[in-house]
């Protein structure tokens, strides 16, 4: 656990069982733990082909709890009387069965659901549970989705569009009015504040979305005039997603909370005060208060910090306390569901064995190197082995000009290359038995640069698009073996015909390292099959993916604790990955066209006597048979 930093992001959800395998803890209030590679081996035996995101669907339902405990605790603490209403935004992830997973765990709080597309409404507005259950409607809307909206409101459901721009609040005044109803929306506001963070652009007065303070007052002036002053239901922002700096939110909170005050003052009701997303995820090995990079801040002090913030300014300015809202998705959704994969093989660096000897008339540049293994093993201290590295690497670039040039042939230049492998290992084989607190940093990435490369059976960009768009780590772990100490480090590499296709960035204490610690591994396929978790996957990964080199959705099972059952769990659900036909369709290859013109050709060659009718036969029959496979490769 504690090599792969489990506890700093695990949230008490991931654990390592007396097996060494990872398990599951989705429920702190029960016993169960789930093992995952024993899920795996069952789905896998089941006939689902990995890779495969498993969802432990107890654990949405535990986050909704946690949040909506928070707020609970923080509104008594603070004495704050306005109440509290989560509401899930399912661009996070759009899953029937997550959102459904979210909205029953929900109900006893009276959470709601936020939508921000016209694909997402239409999936949305039959979701709701109740009249009482509020459905809001970020992003931008046209004049269909407004009236399907107003529709909704007129059969009694709380949908409130989100006015995101000055000019859709004219546009709802009006097909209110032309569909004879009283108007009821709420507003993004642009604030002053912004949050440190990647997604910081969300907020701020640059922000691509929400209204001006001088477009809010010119709109409360207008619903004052016309005598509509409850139309504004809720005043809402949002910083951005995965807020670094709980300050900053207090901050936006205040602000928000004075643009409240003053609507109040002037007249309006604003039920809601909605202050977004942005509840952080700790992604790293960073624990809890270490600081930047990481997520500082528990679910408590972000409800603290804005029930307290919002409490503050409600008292100072003598107005009634709203209810307030918040929008989380990826503290909601996150640890749920793990990414695992085959590894399909190891590449490692060239080497030669200790007891090498360089053969007699070896060119001059290869007893160069074989010298400089010598050196490195006898080197004292630190500075004489970044000597020898130098060294090394200038008779690497010899050999390169040499072979060049035509003075060096294969055999040597590939002989080079091994031994210069071979210095670098033993420089840092004596670095790593010094174990100094600190070394120069051209011998620090000496291990990583002799990382092995695992070939792994997934598309970093169909199923981790976050890592290649925005270089976010995602905790990795072998989830199996962890008995056995993994005694190699390596590089991750995917199957696109990408070399953007891998992954170099591991979580660690001290930031990013370059190689994640795995166990020994040959280089064609393990003979026991090998498996790594990619964790915290549950939020915007599913739905961001794209289908470079047409990898398409992988397979997924939803798993539940069940503490009747030996093993503790039951797999609800398994859905094989897209499969090969259904991405060809989608770039308008057609079965039926792609054999026929493979049946021609075979029948040609039939005649021709290349093969024979019956090879034919089965040539057809081998082709046709990718259609429905996924198009991942089969490890076996
Ligand atoms: N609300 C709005 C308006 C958003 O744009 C987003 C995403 O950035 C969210 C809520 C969800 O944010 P998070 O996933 O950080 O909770």
């Amino acid at each position: 656990e504690a090599l792969y930093h489990m506890p700093a992001w695990g949230e008490g959800f991931f654990g390592v069982n007396d097996d060494g395998n990872v398990c599951a803890r989705p429920d702190a209030a029960r016993d169960g733990h789930i093992d995952l590679a024993a899920v795996v081996d069952e789905v896998v035996a089941g006939g689902l082909p990995l890779p495969a995101v498993i969802r432990f669907q107890d654990i949405l339902a535990a986050r909704v709890q946690a949040l909506n405990a928070a707020f609970r605790q923080a509104a008594e603490d603070a004495e704050y009387g306005g109440g509290y209403t989560s509401v899930y935004p399912v661009k996070v992830n759009q899953l029937r069965e997550v959102v459904d997973e979210i909205v029953e765990a929900g109900r006893p709080f009276g959470s709601g659901i936020e939508c921000g597309s016209k694909a997402e409404l239409v999936a949305t507005l039959p979701r709701l549970e109740s009249d009482d259950m509020l459905c809001l409607v970020n992003g931008y809307k046209d004049a269909a989705m407004l009236r399907l909206i107003l529709t909704f409101q007129r059969l009694g459901r709380k949908v409130l569009p989100i006015v995101e721009k000055a000019s859709e609040f004219e546009q709802i005044l009006k097909l209110s009015d032309d569909a004879g109803q009283a108007p009821a929306f709420g507003v993004r506001v642009k604030l002053a504040a912004v949050a440190p963070g990647p997604w910081t652009k969300s907020g701020g007065s640059l922000s691509k979305f929400g209204v001006s303070l001088p477009e809010l007052v010119a709109l409360a002036d207008r619903l004052i005039e016309e005598g509509r002053p409850e139309a504004l239901r809720l005043l809402h922002f949002h910083l951005g997603s995965q807020i670094g700096d709980v300050a900053a939110l207090k901050h936006a909170v205040r602000e928000i909370a004075r643009v409240y005050a003053g609507l109040v003052r002037r007249g309006l009701t604003p039920e809601y005060l909605d202050v977004g997303g942005g509840l952080g995820v700790n992604y790293d090995a960073l624990p809890l208060g270490a600081g930047a990079g990481g997520v500082d801040y528990s679910v408590q002090e972000y409800a603290n910090a804005v029930v307290y913030a919002a409490k503050e300014v409600c008292d100072a300015e003598g107005v009634p306390e709203p209810r307030l809202v918040t929008e989380n998705g990826r503290a909601v959704t996150a640890h749920h569901s793990v990414l695992v994969v085959d590894v399909l093989g190891a590449t490692r660096k060239p080497d030669v064995a200790d007891d090498f000897e360089l053969p007699k008339g070896a060119h001059p540049v290869a007893g160069e190197l074989d010298a400089l293994r010598e050196t490195a093993a006898s080197a004292r201290g630190l500075g004489e082995l970044l000597e020898v590295l130098h060294d090394a690497n200038e008779s690497r670039e010899k050999a390169h000009a040499l072979f060049q040039y035509g003075y060096l042939d294969l055999d040597a230049a590939a002989l080079a290359e091994r031994l210069y492998w071979a210095v670098c290992r033993l420089i840092h084989e004596r670095v790593e038995a010094a174990g100094p607190e600190w070394a120069p940093p051209e011998l620090d990435a000496l291990g990583d640069a002799l990382a092995d490369q695992l070939l792994c059976d997934f598309s970093v960009f169909q199923s981790l698009m976050d890592h290649w768009a925005l270089g976010q780590r995602f905790p990795i772990m072998p989830i199996a073996g962890l008995d056995q100490e993994p005694t190699r480090r390596a590089r991750l590499v995917d199957i696109t015909c990408d070399s953007d296709g891998e992954i170099a960035k591991f979580v660690a204490p001290e930031g990013a390292r370059r190689a994640l610690e795995v166990h020994d591994l040959p280089t064609g396929p393990p003979d026991e099959p090998y498996r790594l978790g990619v964790f915290l996957v549950g939020a915007y990964q599913d739905i961001l993916g794209d289908a470079h080199n047409l990898f398409g959705g992988v397979s997924e099972a939803h798993v539940y604790l069940d503490e009747d059952e030996p093993s503790g769990y039951y797999v609800e659900e398994t859905i094989r990955g897209t499969t090969v036909e259904e991405m060809l369709a989608r770039v308008q290859y057609f079965p039926s066209d792609l054999q026929a013109r493979v049946q021609t050709l075979l029948r040609e060659k039939a005649r021709a006597g290349v093969v024979r009718p019956k090879e034919a036969q089965a040539i057809l029959a081998d082709y046709r048979a990718f259609f429905p496979q996924t198009t991942y490769l089969d490890p076996t």
